[in-house]
């Protein structure tokens, strides 16, 4: 679904990603694991199109990104910084991007409820931004971003902000969206064991390279680098 030929990233002088093939199958479970400033949401924001390479190319189903117009790449990204509408009610935060495409009334309500419910937040839909938790914040968002049913879905750290036991449950039903909606995820993360126990690959970067692709059981067992194995905490 998404190929990278060759993207590579320089502010300046300064090479914050280094040239890079991969390629993200269809439903895949993708995540990129790294230390804070490693370039990963430099490549995120290449992937959606919101920054250019340097040089090279992505490809969201043969055509290249940043050339077709924003509204109608079929994917979507929940930044780190995510922001809310704070004037309108949480209902009308996730609705938004449906009431943009002109999406019929009824069609509307039952996607937005149901992308409620995936975030346990059925009980609040006329609450405010300002009257929510950081983590219930958090849970709006990633109901926005799923709620288009994009073909694919890019969490720069989703779960960050929310406990245990919601992590555990989100994580539970992200890739229950990945089984029974078909989403390809693209997903950012510092925590080795969630990119363990949810993806089907995983790119581990350090200082703008990307060291290892490979499975979660390759990764742990056969790491390719001494820095791999020691972020994994394999040795
Ligand atoms: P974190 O997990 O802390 O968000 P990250 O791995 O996502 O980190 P990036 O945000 O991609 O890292 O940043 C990688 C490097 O690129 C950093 O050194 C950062 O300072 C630099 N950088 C990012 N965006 C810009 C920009 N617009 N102009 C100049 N330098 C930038």
């Amino acid at each position: 679904a998404v190929r990278l030929r060759g993207i590579t990233k320089s502010f300046g002088s300064n090479l914050v990603v280094e040239p890079l093939d991969l390629e993200i199958g269809r439903n895949e479970f993708f995540s990129i694991l790294g230390p804070s400033g490693c370039g990963k949401t430099t490549l995120m924001r290449m992937i959606t199109g919101f920054e250019t390479p340097t040089a090279g190319s992505v490809e969201l189903d043969g055509k290249t990104v940043d050339r077709v117009p924003t509204r109608q790449r079929d994917l979507n990204m929940l930044f780190q910084s995510y922001a809310l509408f704070p004037h309108l009610s949480v209902y009308e935060n996730v609705a938004f991007e449906l009431r943009v495409r002109k999406t019929a009334k009824a069609e509307l309500d039952r996607r937005v409820r149901e992308a409620l419910a995936l975030v346990r937040l059925e009980d609040f839909p006329q609450r405010k931004p300002s009257e929510l938790s950081g983590g219930q914040r958090q849970r709006v968002a990633l109901a926005r971003a799923v709620v288009g049913r994009p073909a694919v879905v890019l969490l720069d750290e989703p779960l960050g902000a929310l406990d245990q036991k919601l992590r555990k449950e989100m994580q539970f039903e992200l890739k229950r969206m990945q089984r029974e909606v078909g989403i390809t995820f693209i997903y950012v993360t510092h925590d080795q064991e969630e990119a363990l126990t949810m993806s089907d690959r995983i790119a581990v970067m350090s200082k703008g390279r990307v060291l290892q692709v490979a499975g979660p059981t390759e990764i742990y067992d056969a790491p390719n680098s001494r820095f791999v194995a020691s972020f994994i905490g394999s040795c």
